[in-house]
């Protein structure tokens, strides 16, 4: 059915705007009254409170995290492009193929706070794939990191036929 994404990220924003003013991390939601997709919401939500989650754990104090989505209508299809942008600790380049592998975490030492255990981003994998979309990462240390998850607009119905 279809989800409306602003009213979509202000409810995920609310469900972690106590952990974010702790940190006194803000949270910006750069989405477009008009977009609508077609998703299961849940699904969406795992996604996005997973990448939301961790943009707020590996930020340090003051810092941000960012919420955009915006239509591709590139070659045929309509997609969807998500970026999750925080100003936070970043992840070395040669941890970037590997954090979304199984329990895979950069450095047990700085991510102990967060008590995590290194399966959200392998959860988020596989939930964007079941969803037919695209996950990427770009990282800087030290400056920060997006993720970009690429969802198509509309899911296919091949069973409609
Ligand atoms: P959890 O299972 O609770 O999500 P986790 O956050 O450690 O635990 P993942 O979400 O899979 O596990 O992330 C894997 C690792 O990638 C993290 O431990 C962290 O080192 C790194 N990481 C993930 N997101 C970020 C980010 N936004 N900035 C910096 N490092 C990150
Ligand atoms: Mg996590």
């Amino acid at each position: 059915s279809p989800v409306h994404l602003h009213s979509f990220f202000d409810m995920v924003i609310g469900t972690l705007s106590n952990e974010a003013e702790k940190k006194q991390i803000r949270l910006l939601v750069d989405v477009p009254n008009e977009l609508f997709m077609e998703a299961d919401e849940d699904k969406l939500k795992q996604i996005f409170l997973n990448l939301i989650s961790n943009g707020i754990n590996y930020t340090l104090e003051g810092g941000q995290v960012k919420i955009q989505a915006s239509i591709d209508k590139n070659e045929g299809e309509e997609k969807i492009v998500f970026q999750i942008s925080d100003t936070g600790i970043g992840i070395p380049k040669a941890d970037l193929p590997r954090v979304f592998e199984r329990f895979y975490r950069v450095d047990k030492g700085r991510s102990r706070n967060s008590g995590g255990t290194g399966l959200g981003l392998s959860i988020v994998k596989h939930l964007v794939e079941l969803h037919h979309g695209t996950l990427m990462v770009e990282s800087e240390l030290g400056t920060g990191t997006t993720f970009t998850v690429v969802l198509p607009l509309l899911q296919e119905h091949a069973d409609e036929e």
